[in-house]
């Protein structure tokens, strides 16, 4: 990795932990459970507790953090939060309202958010931020390849073809997580 960015790593790492735990504080009021449908098509693959935890909350779109632009002038490439449909933080899941957005994408999309929670809850905030935020500079700061997401974005595709097939996202993420962590 870049020393310049190597350098600015526990800058961000500290910055976005005290940004997600506050997000989290000043939204999971503002929020809602899931919705009785939603929790039955996700009870296959996440525990009660992940389930009965998760608040949703729609808004308008997800805004950068504070630090960001400060961040920006120090030299970190662009994070594109604009067109994120949904982020989590910690238990609380901010979602982009789309009112075109189809019940199935909506499905597949809080099974993508949950496995973040579920990674929120292996690793604790600061540690989540530590190895998004660090998998992001590894991997040239490119969103796909985050680990974190690689996780997520394979176990949604793996739900998605088949939603009869159970399986246990919490045994998925703590596998990953060891790989991650090697
Ligand atoms: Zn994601």
């Amino acid at each position: 990795m870049n020393p310049q960015f190597e350098g600015l790593l526990p800058y961000l790492i500290a910055e976005a932990t005290t940004w997600a735990a506050s997000i989290e504080q000043q939204f999971l009021f503002k929020g809602q459970r899931l919705s009785p449908p939603l929790q039955e098509r996700l009870a296959g693959f996440f525990e009660s507790s992940i389930i009965a935890n998760t608040m949703l909350v729609f808004v308008e779109a997800i805004q950068p953090p504070p630090f960001y632009s400060e961040a920006r002038k120090r030299g970190i490439p662009p994070y594109d939060f604009a067109s994120m449909e949904g982020m989590t933080f910690n238990k609380c899941v901010l979602v982009r309202s789309r009112p075109e957005r189809s019940q199935e994408e909506l499905v597949s999309l809080c099974f993508h958010e949950l496995v973040h929670v579920v990674q929120y809850d292996l690793l604790g905030i600061a540690g989540f931020m530590k190895a998004y935020i660090r998998g992001w500079a590894e991997n040239d700061f490119i969103y796909e390849r985050i680990p974190l997401e690689v996780t997520a974005y394979k176990l949604q595709e793996r739900f998605v073809r088949d939603q009869t097939i159970p399986f246990s996202v919490r045994a998925e993420v703590q596998g990953a997580l060891l790989g991650i962590e090697k």
